[in-house]
């Protein structure tokens, strides 16, 4: 498919559908910490990438095989809020859908100062809008911006986007070691976000392969940056698992059984549609094939997995 990916299985939004409409790799900025890669575009001009027909297609063809999925998640391999018109986006989405799934848009926040932006995310469900430091020194190293960008536009336009916006707002911090995660960066923070007011707080943690060489911080680190923060901040994290392992496994087979319900799959696609660790996909496969769920078999010189019915 041309912009649908998944389902895939999310730690923060359970069974979610991506869709992904900004090309690869145009965005606003270019993290040190992004695991699609390098920006090769970094812009602020919006643009109508998307073809409405084939992206209705596609959901319609998703959708025919009444998958459950939590939501339908706008991120991707770019800036999603680089699509112009994205209102028109969450409407096909919605309607397509059937108006059964919440939609998510993941955002980078470098576009809210903008009042035609925050109209268009009026009828999502669920903003997910990055706030990885409010330093304006740390903020140039680690996320990279444009110059026309500050954090002063972008806490703004999060302030902003809490008035006008009635659906949920979650708020990510990505926490690099050295960059970001120190006391007094969590202390700058907290005031942010007593002003920004998101009914929640995620600290994310860059395990996956990143652009840059950098370095995750350490659990006690990130334990005492929490604690400044304050309030009931959830960690995403794949090293330290807090709580919910075998919650979050069980998730995984179950995502894993819902995928190869529609078709076959080998382990490459398996590990790419759940974008979780190796390991954690290894543990899934080898749980089902054990208890005879699902089953390996051989294809034209190529391993699948597929139900065992
Ligand atoms: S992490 Fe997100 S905002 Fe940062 S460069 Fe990658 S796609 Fe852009």
């Amino acid at each position: 498919m041309k912009y649908c990916y998944g389902p895939v299985l999310s730690r923060r939004l359970g069974v979610s559908l991506g869709i992904d409409i900004v090309p690869a790799k145009k965005c606003s900025f270019d993290c040190v910490y992004c695991q699609i890669g390098s920006t090769t575009e970094k812009t602020l001009r919006r643009f109508a990438y998307v073809d409405a027909s084939i992206l209705k297609k596609e959901i319609s063809g998703v959708f025919a095989e009444k998958p459950k999925i939590d939501y339908i998640t706008l991120a991707g391999s770019g800036e999603p809020t680089l699509h112009k018109s994205l209102d028109k986006i969450i409407a096909l989405l919605k309607k397509t859908s059937g108006y059964s799934v919440p939609v998510c848009v993941i955002t980078n926040s470098s576009l809210l100062y903008r009042k035609t932006v925050r109209r268009e995310l009026m009828n999502a469900d669920l903003i997910i809008p990055s706030l990885d430091t409010v330093t304006p020194s740390i903020f140039k190293k680690l996320n990279r911006p444009p110059r026309e960008i500050t954090v002063k536009k972008i806490v703004g336009g999060l302030m902003k986007l809490r008035k006008e916006f009635t659906g949920k707002i979650w708020l990510e911090i990505m926490l690099v070691a050295g960059l970001n995660d120190t006391e007094v960066e969590a202390g700058r923070l907290k005031k942010a976000i007593d002003l920004i007011k998101p009914d929640k707080v995620q600290v994310n943690l860059p395990v996956r392969p990143p652009a840059a060489k950098i370095e995750v911080p350490s659990p006690g680190k990130v334990k005492r940056f929490v604690e400044v923060i304050g309030g009931d901040v959830q960690v995403v994290d794949n090293r330290i698992r807090i709580t919910g392992a075998s919650r979050i496994a069980r998730k995984i087979e179950k995502g894993v059984i819902e995928l190869l319900r529609r078709r076959p799959a080998t382990h490459h696609e398996l590990k790419n549609s759940f974008g979780l660790d190796i390991n954690e996909i290894n543990r899934a496969i080898q749980m089902l094939i054990k208890t005879r769920k699902i089953k390996e078999i051989e294809q034209y010189g190529k391993k699948y997995f597929r139900i065992n019915d």
